[in-house]
């Protein structure tokens, strides 16, 4: 049976739904992620086909360059604030999803660390993960 990943905000006005399996699955420390999330990292799920991801609900959008120069566009529900996904410009197939809007956020497997250059000593990583200290390529 395929597993399928599905999840919203926390006020359930913005949903999702895929069939597709996660290329990527990483902790962020950069200060967009800080920021956001309000603490020191957030998570992610990166999906390769944005077309397999069903969205239901309006969410708003914050584009914001990267630190690496590249433009991302935020989606958040308007009335609850959650993030809930992400996409790229520069790879407008990908989708990412915040791995705690899953319905079932034990799905979320992640390997990777990026912009660990921009953590912090109170925001521990498993050191068993990948780090990267910016983006890794590709
Ligand atoms: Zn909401
Ligand atoms: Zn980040």
């Amino acid at each position: 049976m395929t597993k399928r990943f599905s999840g919203g905000c926390a006020c359930g006005a913005i949903r999702y739904e895929t069939g597709s399996e996660p290329i990527f699955e990483n902790h962020c420390q950069c200060l967009d992620c800080q920021k956001r999330s309000g603490t020191g990292h957030s998570s992610y799920l990166t999906f390769p086909n944005r077309a397999d991801m069903t969205i239901t609900g309006e969410a708003n959008t914050w584009r914001v360059a990267a630190d690496s120069g590249n433009e991302k566009v935020h989606a958040f529900c308007p009335t609850c604030g959650t993030p809930v996904y992400l996409t790229f410009v520069a790879m407008p197939d990908r989708i990412a999803v915040n791995a705690a809007s899953l319905d079932d956020p034990a799905q979320f497997n992640p390997r990777v660390v990026t912009y660990t250059v921009r953590g912090h000593a109170w925001d521990g990583m498993d050191p068993a993960l990948q780090a990267f200290e910016r983006m890794p390529p590709g």
